[in-house]
């Protein structure tokens, strides 16, 4: 019984869940912007697959760094715009161990640089292959409250699938909704903003259990950090203020946020976050 507790329970380490290193933002440094990453406690990071035309790219920076896993997807913004794609061609891609999640897909009406039919063509066929895959839906959702929690439940009604909600900006409401189907909420530094009250209040009612954090880097780095470009080290900031909110030690929610990864996105073995 010599054993301290600290010894027994494993090492603190937070997971930026969302971010994009292929994006030019990165090319001249991606190595320097994953080794601060580890330095500041990011044990991992899933870079984001936004077009299946460049997806080759995605999965070399996942090949690249023991830390850095991938999706694979289509984001809404390109829906029109990238090669069709089917359910069987991402289930196809998805094979590769570093791929840990389809998307990120799902409505964008805000920007609507693609049209909605396409949106919702895209988005059930990253659907069926969550389904058929049993990796995580990153969804991304703007302006789209309804449609979004619509076309969950009826999907859901074919059979279940796993996911979460990247970037939460939207109403209490569909993050209950997306809860009640089982779904988690990702954070990122809009959190940190003081326009960001209401945002606040609807984290602060999400159980501890179901949240995530990212960064979306290169976009809406957190304060202190705010107009600069972001990067996955800046996470901790994010990690700091749900720390906050949620009333428990920074050591607490990272472990927290962590397991919750592990659990949703099951193809990343544990040892890659907390080490062996
Ligand atoms: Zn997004
Ligand atoms: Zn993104």
């Amino acid at each position: 019984m010599s054993e301290t507790v600290t010894s027994v329970l494993p090492k603190a380490v937070l997971v930026d869940s969302h971010c994009h290193l292929d994006f030019p933002d990165f090319a001249e440094e991606v190595d320097q912007v994953v080794a601060r990453a580890h330095d500041a406690g990011v044990g991992l990071m899933v870079t984001i697959s936004t077009k299946i035309s460049e997806f080759d790219r995605i999965l070399a920076l996942a090949e690249r760094f023991p830390n850095v896993y991938c999706s694979v997807g289509i984001h809404p913004h390109e829906a029109a715009t990238e090669p069709e794609t089917d359910a069987a061609r991402l289930i196809e891609l998805a094979k590769h161990p570093k791929v840990v999640g389809i998307g990120e897909t799902g409505f964008d009406y805000y920007y609507e640089h693609s049209p909605r039919e396409p949106q919702q063509r895209c988005f059930r066929a990253h659907i069926a292959a969550a389904r058929e895959t049993g990796l995580p839906l990153i969804v991304h959702t703007r302006d789209a409250d309804e449609d979004t929690a619509n076309i969950l439940s009826e999907e859901m009604g074919k059979g279940a699938f796993t996911g979460l909600l990247h970037c939460f900006t939207s109403g209490e409401k569909l993050a209950r909704h997306a809860l009640g189907l089982g779904f988690y909420i990702s954070l990122s530094g809009i959190l940190t903003f003081k326009s960001a009250a209401e945002l606040q209040v609807t984290a602060s009612h999400v159980p501890l259990d179901r949240l995530l954090v990212e960064t979306d880097a290169p976009y809406l780095a957190p304060v202190p950090k705010r107009g600069k470009r972001n990067e996955p080290s800046f996470v901790v900031h994010t990690a700091a203020k749900l720390a906050e909110i949620k009333g428990v030690s920074a050591e607490a929610l990272a472990l927290q946020t962590s397991e919750n990864f592990l659990r949703l996105f099951s193809r990343v073995p544990r040892e890659a976050v907390f080490g062996s």
